[in-house]
């Protein structure tokens, strides 16, 4: 089974390139939503963050204040890399665990991972790296179309995370998303062939 792990910038189509993927029989592991479930509360992360951060990143109803942390986090880069260490082994072990979980008849198994560029050094190690790509200019436009997420929040995410060029330099599989959906859905069919290749070379 091949190991390949997805990423590209905020808005740029994972999700809807890791769709893809599963359609065509791929396990598809979601590290963002693992993100969010190890700092829900009883999750392995949850009290070293309230620990660090204090009460006022818990919100009435128990759960972690995500956008109050968020702008902790985006505004301190020491904040951000005590986050990091807090959270980062603890989704590592999660997605360890569910990889190992993929049935043994599925050929590839795809981590759907943003941070990936950001996070070199951590323990992922994909045989291959897919990366979505597209545009500012087409983010912005996608991103204003299908999220409340304002402009000008959208360039402070973008400018927080790795650049194209960075992001391009990690990646065996470019996948270009600055056109449509059809265009789109061809190329991964094309990357899901050449995957499956690796895996039967010797
Ligand atoms: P995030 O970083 O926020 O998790 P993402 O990289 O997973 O985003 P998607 O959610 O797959 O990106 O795509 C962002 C938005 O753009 C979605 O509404 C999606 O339907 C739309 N989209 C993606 N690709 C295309 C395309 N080729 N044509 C039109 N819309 C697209």
């Amino acid at each position: 089974m091949i190991s390949v792990a997805l990423t590209g910038g905020i808005g740029s189509g994972k999700s809807t390139v890791a769709q893809i993927f599963a359609e065509l029989g791929a396990f598809v592991v979601d590290a963002d939503a693992i993100a969010r479930l190890v700092v829900m509360p009883g999750g392995a992360a949850f009290a070293g963050v309230v620990e660090r951060f204090g009460p006022g990143v818990v919100s009435v109803d128990g759960n972690i204040d995500r956008k109050a942390l968020a702008d902790i986090v985006f505004a301190d880069a020491q904040a951000r890399r005590d986050l990091e260490s807090l959270t980062h082994p603890a989704i590592a072990a999660e997605i360890a665990r569910r990889v190992a979980a993929a049935p043994p008849s599925c050929c590839a198994t795809v981590l759907e991972i943003p941070l990936l560029t950001e996070i070199t050094g951590a323990s992922i190690r994909p045989q291959a790296v897919v990366v979505v790509d597209a545009p500012e200019e087409v983010v912005l436009e996608r991103l204003a179309a299908s999220r409340q997420m304002t402009r000008s929040e959208a360039i402070a995410r973008i400018e927080a995370q790795a650049s194209r060029e960075q992001r391009i330099a990690i990646a065996d599989f470019v996948i270009d998303n600055s056109s449509s959906l059809s265009h789109l859905g061809e190329q991964v069919e094309r990357v899901w062939e050449r995957l499956l290749n690796l895996e039967s070379a010797p």
